[in-house]
């Protein structure tokens, strides 16, 4: 089951043609998305996706999202969604078509979560760390590269994806060069040692996350610390739990790393991710 609907507040045919073969969101890349999960019907984290959708394409020089216009067609989406109880609703907006007049090119689409993520969720998931190239500091000196920002360009992290697999694991953890975690491909990573949650800086150039800002906000309520600081490679593999979490995987746990098992932390996973469904 999938529903499509476009910016302009009709429903289109999600197996039928649409985008232009000159839209730059096509040809280059050259745009931004969201990807949001919705519950029975209640999207999570509306209102900070939307948020993080303008960012991005502020940094993108692109013309401000019609919040209005969007808020509309995720309704339109959830109005006519008739699949199971969880979608993962995508949000998409480019720089619209080559040479023409700038209006951007904008829609909504509800889809069905995966079998595969649904397993991952409750078994947890083998990582690789992967070099990112990028240093500290690079993402204010170099803004032109768009570190942080959720643009179209994935097609790197798609690369690393497939890496982990070749390395027989499903996800990857990007390091900086000198051995600084950054995230995931898709997804933000949470170190537990105690009570504490630390989860690294955004300025380190990757994107703030809603889900990892979620589980904090829950955590903190319960007294746990949580914390925005470095971590280095080597504490991932001394942590009592190492998670990688997003909108649509919700929390998942990282149960080997680089080959190696990571101490069992499926009792912190279930009381964090029971911390995480008390927010919603
Ligand atoms: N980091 C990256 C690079 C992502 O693409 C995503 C989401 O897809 C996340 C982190 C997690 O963000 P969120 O929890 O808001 O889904």
């Amino acid at each position: 089951m999938r529903v499509l609907a476009l910016l302009d507040g009709t429903l289109a045919d999600p197996d039928a043609p649409l985008i232009r073969v000159d839209d730059l969101g096509l040809v280059r890349g050259d745009g931004v998305f969201e990807t949001i999960l919705v519950v029975d019907g209640e999207p999570r984290e509306l209102g900070p996706h939307l948020d993080r959708l303008a960012r991005s394409a502020a940094m993108l020089d692109l013309p401000e999202p019609d919040r209005a216009a969007f808020e509309r067609v995720v309704g339109l989406v959830l109005d006519t969604w008739a699949g199971d109880s969880e979608m993962a609703l995508k949000l998409v907006y480019t720089r619209g078509v080559e040479g023409g007049d700038g209006t951007p090119t904008g829609f909504a689409l509800g889809m069905g979560i995966s079998p595969k993520v649904m397993a991952q969720r409750a078994e947890g998931i083998a990582a690789v760390t992967l070099d990112r190239g990028v240093e500290p500091g690079l993402a204010d000196r170099a803004p032109w590269l768009l570190l942080g920002a959720k643009s179209l360009s994935y097609a790197v992290n798609m690369a690393a994806l497939r890496e982990a697999e070749r390395r027989g694991a499903a996800e990857v953890v990007f390091t900086t060069s000198s051995g600084s975690v950054l995230e995931g491909p898709t997804s933000t990573l949470i170190l537990a040692r105690g009570r504490r949650l630390t989860t690294p800086p955004s300025e380190l150039g990757i994107l703030p996350g809603t889900t990892q800002a979620a589980l904090f906000r829950a955590a903190a309520r319960e007294g746990w610390t949580t914390e925005v600081a470095p971590i280095d490679v080597a504490d991932l593999y001394s942590a009592d739990g190492v998670l990688l979490v997003s909108s649509v995987r919700k929390i998942t746990r990282v149960h080997t790393l680089d080959g190696k098992a990571l101490p069992d932390s499926a009792d912190l996973h279930a009381e964090l991710a029971a911390l995480y469904e008390s927010e919603y």
